[in-house]
């Protein structure tokens, strides 16, 4: 974050603004709207800007400006066309600690002025750091049609009556469970509509109910975060991130996914250590079950989908013989984000008719336990999770149980990211290619002939080059946002490998 949001309290502090053309005007008219006393310096000014001087709601010095025109002011504003004037001033402003804002110019800005939505006393402030203002203003006509104009009104109301809710509730999870319910439902709507004795009756009766009742009830939602891009959330997993008091979440859930939870929620990692696994599963349903008995609601956030290799299952078990109430929100598995970012279709009417979901994780004696003769199907696509430290293993089985050493195969690192990575090969050298591209966790192994329309159908992501065609040829320092095409020759005659 290159600023610090702040809101500025300026009724009746003395604010500077140097310029006298019609972006002075503006910014002085942002400043008279926030109650305070400007002084303009300006040699001429365009008529507004008189009119304001005529009627006394401005202080104007008719003149060039000096550095002592900064003292007792809290901000200044440059709005000159002189660009060297305006450094001056950022420069004197600097000197005696004034904020300053040099008008269109980013490096010359102690504060910068965002695009606002003025539902006051709600405001809402977009900012793109001084890098493209007209992107916030596009942003800030989106969300001037998202927020009804009676959302000031609304934020009235609450403001009235805040200090009351807050002696009442003293519990700050159950305050601002209250007002969520007061501020999404029948209440705000008789606000919205102007019925505010309405309003009020259905407030004071909530309020009543809620402080009989006690201490609320909490609740587990078990979400699925997809596979990293948080494009691929859900509607509803972004609905209850947003509610959730507390999150616990592991290592797949990416920090663009978790930035999305809301701000003031309680995070706490749970990630589990490998080899530790049955103790730590009991330490997360022990957690889940106590937050939620404390009455917090709970956003249990797993990578991909919850009821694939994610033991959602066995957390929800812990949960029922709690008697702790939960809901369920699916998500993306890596499978459907890695493919569909790789441009692999998981079944394909010329290709596969059926697609198996297989952990490759090894067991404690360090074996796979898999059915391997029913893997070996030329017209079936098999996906790997957890696979890549038993990579070699897997596709000597396949191909010792009778898979064709030239069946495509591919690994997709980190799917759906900005970072993703992809090694597009063939079974017998998959992990060859994987270890000379040196793919880490976690990455997703797709066996079978729809990977050869990855080459066709790749999309996400850089253009396609082999790996023999990267510029470091000792595999180290691989650049980050390049898919790899390895060996893509090998499964198709008419396209060199290597493409860019
Ligand atoms: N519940 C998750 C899977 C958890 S198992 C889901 O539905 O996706 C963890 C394995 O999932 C990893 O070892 C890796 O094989 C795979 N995986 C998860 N996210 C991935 C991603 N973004 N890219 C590649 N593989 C991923």
């Amino acid at each position: 974050m290159d600023y610090f949001p702040i809101f500025l309290k300026l009724k009746n502090q003395h604010c500077l603004v140097v310029g006298g053309g019609d972006v002075a005007t503006r910014k002085v008219a942002g400043l008279l709207a926030a109650g305070a006393d400007v002084t303009l310096v300006a040699t001429s000014v365009v008529t507004q800007l008189s009119r304001w001087v005529m009627e006394g709601r401005i202080t104007y010095m008719p003149r060039e400006f000096v550095s002592t025109d900064l003292y007792g002011k809290r901000l200044v504003i440059a709005a000159t066309s002189n660009a060297s004037l305006n450094q001056q001033i950022f420069q004197a402003a600097e000197a005696t600690g004034v904020l300053a804002n040099v008008v269109d110019d980013p490096d010359a800005c102690r504060f910068i002025t965002p695009a606002i939505v003025d539902r006051s006393p709600l405001i809402i402030a977009i900012s793109s750091g001084g890098n493209a203002p007209v992107l916030s203003r596009l942003l800030r006509q989106k969300i001037e049609t998202l927020v009804p104009a009676a959302y000031g009104r609304l934020a009235r109301f609450a403001g009235n009556l805040r200090a009351r809710v807050k002696s009442r509730i003293t519990s700050l999870g159950d305050r601002r469970r209250f007002w969520e319910s007061v501020l999404d439902g029948p209440i705000s709507e008789k606000v919205f509509n102007g019925q505010d004795r309405e309003a009020n009756a259905l407030f004071d009766s909530r309020l009543q109910q809620v402080q009989n009742r006690g201490r609320s009830q909490g609740e587990v939602f078990l979400v699925g975060a997809g596979p990293g891009d948080p494009e691929l959330l859900t509607l509803k997993a972004l609905r209850l991130m947003q509610q959730a008091d507390v999150v616990l979440y592991d290592n797949l859930v990416s920090k663009q996914v978790l930035d999305l939870v809301r701000r003031d929620a309680k995070r706490i990692s749970v990630a589990k250590k490998k080899g530790c696994h049955t103790a730590s599963q009991a330490d997360i349903n022990n957690q889940l079950i106590r937050l939620a008995r404390e009455g917090n609601r709970v956003c249990r956030l797993k990578g991909g989908d919850p009821f694939v290799f994610g033991r959602g299952g066995e957390e929800l078990v812990a949960l029922v013989e709690a008697n702790v109430p939960f809901q369920v929100v699916p998500g993306i598995s890596a499978a459907n984000g890695c493919a569909a970012y790789a441009g692999i279709p998981l079944t394909h009417r010329d290709y596969a008719d059926s697609v198996t979901f297989i952990t490759g994780h090894r067991k404690n004696n360090g074996d796979l336990d898999i059915p391997w003769f029913s893997l070996v199907n030329n017209r079936q696509t098999l996906v790997f999770y957890m696979g890549l430290s038993s990579l070699r293993l897997i596709c000597e089985q396949l191909q010792s149980h009778g898979l064709a050493l030239d069946t495509p195969a591919a690994a997709v690192q980190q799917g759906t990211l900005e970072n993703q990575r992809l090694v597009v090969s063939r079974l017998c050298d998959l992990a060859s290619d994987v270890e000379r591209a040196q793919l880490c966790s976690p990455t997703l192994i797709i066996v079978g002939q729809v990977v050869q329309l990855a080459e066709t159908l790749h999309w996400f992501g850089k253009p396609a080059r082999a790996s023999n065609q990267t510029d470091n040829a000792s595999g180290n320092d691989l650049p980050e946002a390049i898919p790899l095409f390895a060996h893509a020759h090998s499964f198709s005659n008419n396209h060199s490998a290597g493409e860019s």
